[in-house]
């Protein structure tokens, strides 16, 4: 086991606990450095600190930027970004507009398929108002019966590309790479194996992160299956790049791993938590 965990979500973007709530969690489960990471969003991470440095764990700052590559929604993980700086504070501000009047049309949508409500039922879920997520409405069709798992939920319902999938354009590669950058912090592309992209596509993508300045990809995550950390710790280690461990753990008894309850990498990598910005000076 390590214990350390790099991705993590609080009710500031879709998870359950709040920050503080999510901390305990992590120091209970053994954890000794943790990032926070919610969606599009900072604000949870004062709140977050507070609680660490009681506990004596160490909380790195974090986001989770949702960009559009091609035609596919990609998640780009920046860690040790400044969460004061206004600048970034708008960029995600901006980043998250939108997505309001998306979930209405995946209501519509919902309502189409025969499923009446389900916006207001996915809004009964919504702690941050300005974050309404495809998550809430899976919450909400576990709840109404309609899907028995919220992974059934995005099978069923809500993948890129299924019947209840409203396209969205977030902000370019290139933009996320630059705003965590300017707010100091390093870039990782997100569960890569998550994404539906051929072997070429991976390729290009890659390619272009590590040209833009992007410094690692998530290796060991609650999305990836054990056989993916063998082979995302082998593509980190053929494209140079640094490798990150987080749970993406959003709610207990919802996310396939609780925070900071990460295995080890399965082979040599160069851990990202061992690059000189997470020496405690910086
Ligand atoms: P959105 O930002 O509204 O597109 O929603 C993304 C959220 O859906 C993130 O919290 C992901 O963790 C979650 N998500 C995406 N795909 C799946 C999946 N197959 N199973 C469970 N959660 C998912
Ligand atoms: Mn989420
Ligand atoms: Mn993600
Ligand atoms: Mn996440």
């Amino acid at each position: 086991m390590l214990d350390i965990d790099l991705h993590s979500h609080s009710r500031v973007s879709d998870g359950i606990l709040t920050p503080v709530g999510l901390v305990e969690r992590a120091y209970r489960n053994g954890a000794s450095m943790m990032a926070l990471t919610d969606h599009d969003e900072v604000g949870g991470i004062p709140e977050a600190k507070e609680a660490a440095e009681r506990l004596g764990i160490r909380l790195i700052p974090g986001v989770e930027v949702s960009i559009t590559w091609g035609k596919t929604t990609i998640h780009i993980v920046g860690l040790h970004v400044n969460e004061k700086d206004p600048l970034l504070i708008d960029r995600l501000w901006h980043n998250r507009d939108g997505r309001k009047a998306r979930a209405e049309r995946m209501g519509e949508r919902f309502a189409e398929l025969g499923i009446e409500g389900a916006y207001q039922g996915a809004l009964k879920y919504v702690t941050n108002p300005s974050l309404i997520s495809r998550k809430h409405f899976a919450r909400y069709l576990v709840e109404a019966g309609v899907c028995p798992s919220i992974s059934k939920a995005f099978g069923r319902y809500l993948k890129e590309g299924g019947p209840a999938y409203i396209a969205h354009r977030w902000a370019t590669l290139a933009e996320a790479v630059r705003w965590i950058q300017e707010a100091g912090g390093i870039a990782i592309l997100a569960h890569p194996g998550r994404y539906n992209l051929s072997d070429l596509a991976m390729h290009e993508l890659l390619a272009e992160f590590k040209e833009l300045g992007g410094v690692g990809i998530e290796v060991v995550t609650g999305s990836h299956t054990p056989d993916q950390y063998l082979e995302y710790a082998r593509v980190a280690n053929r494209y140079g790049f640094l490798a990150s461990v987080g749970s993406d753990f959003h709610a207990p008894g919802e996310s396939p791993v609780d925070v900071g309850c990460l295995p080890d990498f399965p082979c040599r990598v160069n851990p990202v938590y061992e690059s000189p910005v997470f020496m405690p000076n910086n």
